[in-house]
């Protein structure tokens, strides 16, 4: 089931842009499937748990971090998370520059951008991440790269609400593209990736259409 669907999902999926297994909540026995079927990158949003199946599942798995962040968390996966997308202050891109550093690594980061109308989502404004990336701070952390945004649209069914917050997203990406080394754009989930695609998404993070829904008792 999980390889049919994983499949199905790669067929609808351009070559340029990536897939992120969505494996939260899911057994190691579901990532293995995906795996075997050739899938290597996987997203989880608690470090916890990302922590528990980087031990025990294959080496060459790349592990993302898309949840939102605690800093005092940052240690336990600064050995060997790939991507991190959810940076949302400069306190956290500090942190991971300092535990990045501890195992003489550089980490790729993504900055979160709010996009969505809704309060509780979280991401910083255009200015903030232009503030960051503009300080000379920032310009001296040596063992983060941050190489693109991140952003996850309202919960809506309105699909032109949910485009025009994706094309606001890429206007940005491009923009700051410009003036810095950026390659990714990650934006679209299950319900909304083929509209983020059609937007300019490099990265899609699909939990549900791949391992099923999910069962959060
Ligand atoms: C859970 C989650 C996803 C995947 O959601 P699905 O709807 O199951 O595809 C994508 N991005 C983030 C940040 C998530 O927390």
């Amino acid at each position: 089931m999980i390889a049919e669907n994983l499949k199905h999902i790669l067929k609808t999926i351009p070559e340029h842009v990536t897939l992120v297994a969505v494996s939260k909540t899911k057994p190691c026995t579901d990532i293995q499937q995906a795996y075997d079927a050739g899938q290597r990158i996987f997203g989880e949003n608690k470090v916890q748990e990302m922590v528990e199946k980087y031990e025990k599942l294959p080496k060459d798995i790349e592990w993302h971090m898309i949840g939102h962040l605690q800093r005092n968390k940052v240690k336990y996966m600064a050995e060997f998370v790939s991507l991190i997308h959810g940076v949302d202050s400069f306190k956290t891109l500090k942190e991971i520059d300092k535990q990045a550093r501890k195992h003489d690594r550089k980490i790729n980061c993504l900055l979160q951008v709010h996009i969505a109308k809704e309060e509780t989502k979280f991401g910083l404004s255009p200015e903030e991440i232009k503030e960051i990336l503009n300080s000379e701070v920032f310009k001296s952390l040596e063992n983060i790269s941050i190489v693109g945004l991140m952003g996850m649209a309202t919960f809506t069914d309105n699909q032109q609400q949910i485009a025009s917050e994706f094309s606001s997203l890429k206007k940005l990406f491009d923009e700051l593209k410009t003036t810095h080394n950026f390659n990714t754009l990650s934006m679209g989930m299950s319900g909304d990736y083929q509209l983020a695609i059609e937007n300019g998404s490099t990265m899609v993070r699909i939990g549900s259409s791949i391992f099923g829904h999910r069962n959060y008792n």
